[in-house]
């Protein structure tokens, strides 16, 4: 996928993730979230971000290749773990867990355009998904408008089904507290009247 491809697959994303309740809805999240999505192309110096970080991006093509070792869904998830083991669960509801999402939704955009080494280190094969789409061909905004569409319906759905969720918490707790004060007033009449 081209880098403007993947940014909106990845804000995309985040935004289905924020409709979700899995991420707190902020800008940040947002950045971070766009920001991962273009990190894992850092391994060639011909991508939106490799571009401005040469060094780093020849150093990682001549390491290991483009499409390999940065576009292994091991690395989002391993960073995941390590989010959650140092800074607690509730980090991976901020922007690094946007980030992360990103990145991963980068990994899953490479499958239909060429593939990658997204099973890394337990294989070394390039995975591709069917239909291949060249980048940055028109099967590739075919690509990236059904999984719009796909991410649109999970967003509605899940903004559709919160407040649901919540009518139904709500009505439980209204049912609770009708509970208690049919219980406190038939203690209240079984109470002993005061004799004056
Ligand atoms: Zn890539």
């Amino acid at each position: 996928m081209t880098g403007r491809s993947h940014l909106v697959l990845g804000v995309a994303c985040v935004l289905t993730a924020m409709s979700a309740a899995w991420i707190a809805p902020s800008f940040e999240g947002l950045c971070a979230g766009a920001l991962g999505s273009l990190v894992p192309d850092i391994d060639t110096e011909r991508s939106m971000l490799g571009s401005r970080l040469k060094p780093v991006s020849r150093l990682l093509a001549r390491w290991c290749g483009h499409r390999t070792v940065t576009h292994s869904l091991f690395v989002p998830f391993a960073l995941a773990v390590l989010i959650a083991t140092e800074l607690g669960q509730k980090a991976l509801a901020g922007p690094l867990g946007a980030f992360l999402i990103g990145y991963a939704s980068h990994i899953l955009g490479d499958l239909p355009t060429g593939g990658c080494w997204a099973l890394y280190p337990l294989s070394r094969n390039r995975i591709a998904f069917w239909p291949y789409a060249k980048v940055g061909s028109f099967r590739e905004y075919l690509v990236l408008l059904g999984s719009l569409a796909l991410l649109c319906v999970l967003s509605y759905h899940n903004l559709c089904a919160q407040p649901g969720e919540t009518a139904h918490r709500a009505k439980s707790v209204r049912f609770i507290a009708q509970e208690r004060l049919r219980a406190y007033e038939q203690a209240d009449h079984q109470l002993p009247r005061s004799e004056t």
